[in-house]
């Protein structure tokens, strides 16, 4: 049967409900994040417990942290924080785009990155036996470049190898279908796919055409204003429900900033889409049924393997 990994061990779909797919708890971004801009390291874990309560008593169950090794992701303290949430946490292992890679990454082959994060879903993280449930690869802005070429194709064997889901970062939602182009060539059944900021590239042909490919569409913006208004994702989401594509969207808040976060002092926090996001969805025409698509369905059936 399957089931979804969460941190804490594998857990019935049934038992997710409401669900965050991409998110951050914990991160330790490398220099060249720090360096510009240090709103982007979230290192205190009563912080994460603090804004996991907003969520929980606002409905939510389930959320994904989509740190990948690279960005400073940090099991010990996940795990600290499991102890101290009934939320189910789901992680992740593999890699973000090329910039972040360190230089172990750029010199590693296909074959050993496939086998670090096969290991990793099979047997534990650093000793804990903390098991990731989510692979992830990304790109850049109109470009994928060799070093992430190869991440994908070491993602993709590794995803072949151990079903566990894939979760894409695309820079500003560019080089979605070109992504993949390149699991599917290594075999990857593309409904195990998500694709990440969809919504950065308000282009609701690309994100049909995705669908139609059959991987997930990620909205991960609500809340974002400073890209445009969220009337601009409503009506993506109504366009994409109209088509028939309602099965495979994904949507999330991805608020990997202090600024971000109620609990450093920032917003719009945890709480954003399940207090104003989604009420506003259902003013604006959305049924119950197709929030808990969204929200409760979708996510299960991409995690469970
Ligand atoms: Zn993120």
């Amino acid at each position: 049967m399957k089931r979804v990994r969460t941190i804490k061990g594998d857990i019935d779909p049934a038992e997710l409900g409401f669900t965050y797919t991409h998110e951050h708890l914990i991160c330790f971004p490398p220099p060249i994040v720090m360096n510009e801009d240090a709103d982007f390291e979230l290192p205190h874990v009563d912080k994460a417990v603090e804004e996991l309560r907003i969520f929980y008593e606002a409905g939510g169950r389930c959320l994904v942290e989509g740190t990948a090794i690279d960005y400073g992701r940090d099991v010990h303290a996940l795990l600290e924080i499991s102890r101290q949430t009934p939320v189910h946490i789901v992680f992740t292992t593999g890699f973000n785009k090329g910039r972040f890679h360190p230089d172990w990454v750029v010199q590693a082959s296909v074959e050993a990155l496939r086998d670090l994060m096969i290991r990793e879903i099979e047997e534990g993280v650093d000793g804990t036996g903390a098991r990731p449930g989510v692979l992830k690869a990304g790109a850049w802005y109109n470009v994928i470049t060799d070093r992430e070429e190869k991440v994908l194709r070491a993602v993709g064997q590794a995803h072949v190898a151990t079903g566990a889901p894939v979760w894409l970062h695309t820079e500003a939602g560019t080089m979605a279908l070109e992504q993949l182009d390149i699991l599917e060539q290594e075999g990857v059944d593309l409904t195990r796919v998500a694709v990440g900021h969809c919504d950065r590239n308000a282009d609701l042909w690309l994100h049909k055409e995705i669908a139609r490919r059959g991987a997930y569409v990620g909205y991960d913006g609500p809340g974002k204003i400073k890209y445009y208004p969220d009337s601009v994702r409503v009506e993506l989401i109504k366009g994409m429900l109209d088509a028939g594509y309602g099965d495979q969207l994904l949507i999330s808040g991805d608020m990997g900033r202090r600024s971000y976060l109620t609990s450093y002092g920032g917003g719009p926090g945890f709480g954003y889409i399940l207090k104003k996001f989604i009420p506003r969805l259902l003013a604006e025409g959305l049924s119950r049924d197709d929030v808990d698509r969204i929200w409760v369905e979708n996510p299960a059936r991409w995690l469970a393997f």
